[in-house]
């Protein structure tokens, strides 16, 4: 056969397999995209799974005629205004997402900014846009996105049973309002009882989202961290070594505002902990770092979801001092291992 240029809508279809793999994966794209936008109230709706409904509303800073057209082409981000992929404040950047779920999903997308008189619509069907029309809304953008992989029969086939992938949405839902506790998170859904998690703001603002997310319990039982050495700056709360886990799903990095899964940070609390909790049990923390953006690379992987640091061993050596200190705090005397 010979060598042919895909079609545009083909293109797209392969590329949204990286970035979206399943209903979760387009909640990410979505609520982050909400939160770039400057939200502080966002209400998520699924059915099925999300499988044949996703739905995201936000209260953030809209879209108008221009950028609403933009918003489903590859490549198109507002997020990047220069050429500097090492300094990178936004969640979002790569512009694929919305191109990405248009290609694979009926998506429709609502958007009004604060002077516009009224709210447009778009739709995009099979990779094809149409609108937009005029639509009645309040400032602000809900993204609609029907019967995801329809046209992707493969894809379907992997995706686990509706319970299965709301459980993933809400695992994402979880991390998103632990690292954004001053944004109101709505869950609806006919898969799975609603979940609510009030804005919480102020002092101690982290606190009380994280005992609404983890639970009351986690919060009576963790010390809360504050430490900043190297440009590493330590946040979060951390499990007294007395409550701990069976598996370690109850950790929860962040770094700068994103969740990640990252070897040297679970390496460093495991070393915190020394000999304070057995190799088979797991603390549970909920860990934030805020480091220089060009000390890290979250380009690594489509989905954010993984990233390196520059200089893994200071971040490692923070971390480690910054639990010591909390556990120290609470009465639990750091080895010699752990005050390295
Ligand atoms: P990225 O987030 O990487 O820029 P996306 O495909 O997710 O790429 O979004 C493309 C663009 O559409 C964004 O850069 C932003 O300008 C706009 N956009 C997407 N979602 C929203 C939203 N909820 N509110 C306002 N603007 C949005
Ligand atoms: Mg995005």
């Amino acid at each position: 056969m010979p060598i042919r240029q895909l079609p545009e809508v083909l293109i797209n279809r392969i590329a949204a397999g990286e970035v979206v793999e399943r209903p979760a994966s387009v909640v990410k794209e979505l609520v982050e995209n909400a939160i770039d936008a400057g939200a502080s109230r966002i209400v998520v709706t699924t059915a099925a799974g999300g499988k044949s409904l996703l739905r995201i509303e936000d209260d953030g800073h809209g879209m108008d005629r221009a950028d609403l057209l933009l918003s489903v082409e590859r490549h198109a981000t507002s997020k990047l205004a220069g050429d500097d992929l090492d300094d990178i404040r936004s969640l979002g950047f790569r512009g694929e997402a919305l191109a990405s779920i248009g290609s694979v999903a009926e998506l429709t997308i609502s958007s009004r900014t604060a002077d516009a008189e009224n709210g447009l619509r778009i739709e995009v069907r099979n990779g094809v846009r149409s609108g937009p029309v005029p639509q009645a809304l309040n400032r602000g953008t809900i993204v609609e996105v029907k019967n995801l992989f329809a046209n992707v029969p493969a894809r379907l086939k992997f995706l686990k049973t509706d319970r299965g992938e709301s459980g993933a949405i809400t695992d994402v839902l979880k991390r998103l309002a632990m690292a954004n506790p001053s944004v109101h998170f709505v869950l609806n859904g006919s898969d799975r009882s609603a979940s609510n998690w009030p804005a919480v703001t102020g002092t101690g603002a982290l606190q009380a989202r994280l005992a609404q997310v983890i639970g009351d319990d986690f919060a009576q039982n963790a010390v809360t961290l504050a430490h900043s050495r190297h440009g590493v700056v330590v946040a979060g709360m951390a499990g007294l070594p007395t409550y701990t886990r069976a598996n370690g799903l109850s950790q929860f990095y962040f770094v700068n505002g994103r969740s990640v899964r990252d070897k040297v940070l679970v390496g460093a609390v495991r070393a915190a902990y020394g000999d304070y909790v057995f190799r088979d049990r797991f603390p549970v923390v909920a860990l934030y770092i805020a480091i220089d953006p060009a000390e890290v690379d979250v380009n690594v992987h489509p989905a954010k979801a993984e990233l390196r640091f520059r200089d893994g061993g200071a971040v490692r050596s923070a971390v480690i001092r910054a639990i010591g200190e909390g556990l120290a705090a609470a009465g639990f005397r750091a080895s010699s291992s752990v005050a390295d």
